[in-house]
């Protein structure tokens, strides 16, 4: 595992990571969740497995509640035995093979902004480990899911809020050939 991008900017370190989200040990893990919490593929089956079951249980307990979550929604948990503080869940847009997608591409930079000013708000973190929300089974491109992560955050780091507690903003990718997509688009553009 290594870094393989790391760009400061308004104070806040942005970096991309080949790695498993589930072994950082940032304050948050942003889990890519669908609608119903249900923690059955790809990052978040990797997430609750890593976590234990009470991470299951406590989204069972959130949905039970309050419903289901709506697409860029940000809601959080414990973290259960991962060595991160919160995990913050939300749920990123399919892709529409036959569609022009500027509502998934909008979704998916609102799912992240959502994030972030809730890991600020909610959860005064101070680091964030973020996965290629809707690049797997979602569908989305990995160039599209790359693209609109990093236009979300260059609007956050370039103008942060005045409550912002973040020092660290983390992309974890498990595959190298995703990670490389992410290098290219953060480190041409941010
Ligand atoms: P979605 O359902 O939003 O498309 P997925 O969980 O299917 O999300 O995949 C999102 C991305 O996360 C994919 O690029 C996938 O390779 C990656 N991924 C899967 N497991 C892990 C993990 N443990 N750590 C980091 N990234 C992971």
């Amino acid at each position: 595992d290594y870094t393989s991008f790391k760009r400061t900017v308004s104070d806040i370190e942005v970096s991309v990571y080949k790695g498993d989200i589930t072994q950082q040990k940032a304050d948050v893990v942003v889990n890519a969740a669908n609608k119903k919490l249900e923690h059955m593929g790809g990052v978040a089956f990797a997430i609750s497995k890593a976590g234990g079951k009470s991470i299951q249980e406590e989204s069972r307990a959130y949905v039970r509640r309050h419903g289901t979550l709506h697409i860029g929604q940000a809601v959080h948990t414990g973290a259960g035995n991962m060595p991160c503080r919160f995990v913050v869940h939300t749920v990123g847009p399919m892709w529409d093979k036959r569609g022009d997608n500027g509502t998934a591409r909008l979704q998916l930079r609102e799912a992240i902004t959502n994030v972030l000013y809730y890991a600020c708000d909610k959860l005064q973190a101070r680091s964030i480990a973020i996965p290629a929300i809707s690049a797997g089974i979602y569908g989305v491109p990995v160039d599209v899911s790359a693209e609109q992560l990093m236009l979300a955050t260059q609007k956050f780091v370039r103008s942060p809020p005045s409550n912002n507690t973040l020092r660290h903003i983390k992309f974890v990718n498990i595959e190298d050939k995703v990670n490389r997509v992410f290098v290219r688009v953060f480190s041409d553009n941010l």
